[in-house]
């Protein structure tokens, strides 16, 4: 579950809670309240009727119903049960009928206040003296108006503990939400930083929060990483250049041997070697100084329209060139009727370099055989792919392919250096493309590269 939600979740449980707690409060409390005022007034009419009972000018029957005729109107099952003094059985008739708490009764027999509730009937008992004469009245009744009352009471707070719910849950996402919309936007900036273009930075708010502190943090490490990108590349291209020098020197004094007339055959082999050996390193440090290039900075390259079409048919016939036995065919039939879909924007010299590295691989390990490139456009992107009937990778192996200076097991017999790869991998997405592999070991190998085409 995403923090967000988490968050809304907690606040509106705590809140559930604390809505619940003191909702309980409000009912036990006016529940006291309402029984107490009830048991309040069903002792004044026990009283009023005791003493009128102990008048002694009336029989205590005639009384009680002049009385309750007259004064008192009926509340809801209210009934009164009068024992006077030395009334013993009906005592026993009364604790028989009305099987309440000892205790009740014995409140009675103290002169203290009874009072018990059961099955929603309130229960008073009084025990009264008057004129020398003693009785104890017992009284019962049901407080309709106070049940309804607190009925109310309870409709009313769960009907607010709902909508309190909803409007909590409802607030708490949205401020979550609110919370959380630096963090995003932090994602969303982190999440366009790559090695090509290390030198954007998060933008950090003027507020002195937490969020402008791990933007902060962020920025530093970027700052950290740049300058430790920059030192590896820097040295990688410093490397190479220095290189370039002494093996141009190498091969002009071979090329300059080679050239000496009457030499014997063994030192023209040798400096035919050193020639060979030396260029092979001229080749070796202008990869690895294109690798560094494009590795880090895409802004540094010209970049500008170009017709995908054009440039594989460039590249072939670049291929062609090294290669006249090439056996390169490209396939056109996929092409999109709309032809400014096979614009992009890009740098011609890098791309050029990337799909001869491809082509050239495909005629490399195929020793010449057939290799296909297919021009086409799908899901809103150029693709191009290029599909030979080669040696293939070894499946454990295919994922290692884009690591610089890795090589497969199986190309022993193939010159190489491991860098044509990756760096057109860089390059691919450096034009903000993708390129994958299938290959199966014996039947060939397939490049698929996807490039976004030119926005008009
Ligand atoms: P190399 O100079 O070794 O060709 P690359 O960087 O161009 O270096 O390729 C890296 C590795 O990927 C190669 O050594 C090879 O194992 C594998 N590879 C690349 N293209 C193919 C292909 N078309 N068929 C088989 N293996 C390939």
């Amino acid at each position: 579950m995403k923090i967000q939600n988490r968050i809304a979740l907690i606040f509106t449980i705590l809140t559930a809670a604390i809505i619940v707690s003191f909702s309980v409060f409000i009912f036990t409390f006016s529940r006291k309240n309402i029984e107490n005022s009830f048991f309040h007034r069903l002792e004044v009419r026990s009283d009023i009727i005791a003493h009128a009972s102990l008048d002694a000018n009336k029989s205590r029957e005639s009384i009680y119903y002049d009385f309750k005729e007259k004064h008192l109107e009926d509340l809801p099952n209210e009934e009164h049960f009068l024992i006077g003094a030395g009334e013993v059985l009906k005592a026993n008739d009364l604790r028989s009928q009305l099987p309440l708490p000892s205790s009740f009764y014995n409140n009675i027999i103290r002169k203290e206040p009874a009072r018990y509730m059961a099955n929603d009937t309130s229960y008073v008992g009084l025990n009264i003296a008057d004129n020398g004469k003693h009785v104890i009245i017992v009284s019962r009744a049901v407080d309709l108006y106070g049940l309804e009352e607190l009925d109310n009471l309870k409709n009313l707070l769960m009907i607010g503990f709902l909508i309190a719910m909803i409007f909590v849950f409802t607030f708490g996402k949205l401020f979550s939400f609110q919370i959380f919309n630096p963090i995003r936007q932090i994602i969303r900036n982190v999440k366009g930083i790559s090695a090509h273009n290390l030198h954007q930075r998060l933008v950090v708010d003027s507020a002195q929060d937490e969020i402008g502190d791990l933007s902060n943090t962020f920025n530093d490490m970027l700052n950290r990483l740049e300058i430790t990108f920059d030192m590896q590349n820097n040295f990688v291209s410093n490397a190479s250049h220095e290189f370039r020098t002494p093996l141009t020197v190498i091969s002009g004094e071979a090329e300059l041997g080679l050239s000496v007339p009457g030499i014997s055959g063994e030192i023209k082999e040798s400096f035919q070697m050193i020639l060979r050996e030396s260029e092979k390193l001229e080749h070796l440090t202008s990869s690895m100084l294109s690798l560094a290039q494009t590795g880090f900075d895409g802004t540094k390259e010209q970049w500008e329209k170009i017709r995908i079409d054009e440039l594989i048919l460039s590249v072939k016939s670049a291929i062609d060139h090294i290669h006249p036995e090439n056996e390169v065919r490209i396939d056109f039939n996929g092409l999109p009727a709309d032809e400014s879909k096979l614009e992009l924007n890009g740098n011609e010299t890098l791309l050029k370099a990337a799909f001869t590295n491809i082509v050239l691989n495909s005629c490399k390990y195929s020793d010449n055989k057939a290799v296909v490139v297919r021009i086409g456009f799908e899901i809103n992107n150029i693709v191009i792919e290029v599909t030979d009937r080669g040696i293939g990778i070894p499946d454990k192996e295919i994922g290692q392919i884009f690591v610089p200076f890795f090589r497969a097991s199986n190309t022993i017999k193939y010159k190489g250096y491991g860098i044509g790869l990756p760096l057109a991998n860089n390059i691919i997405k450096m034009h903000h493309g993708s390129i994958s592999v299938r290959s199966t070991v014996g039947e060939g190998t397939r490049f698929v590269i996807f490039l976004p085409p030119y926005v008009h």
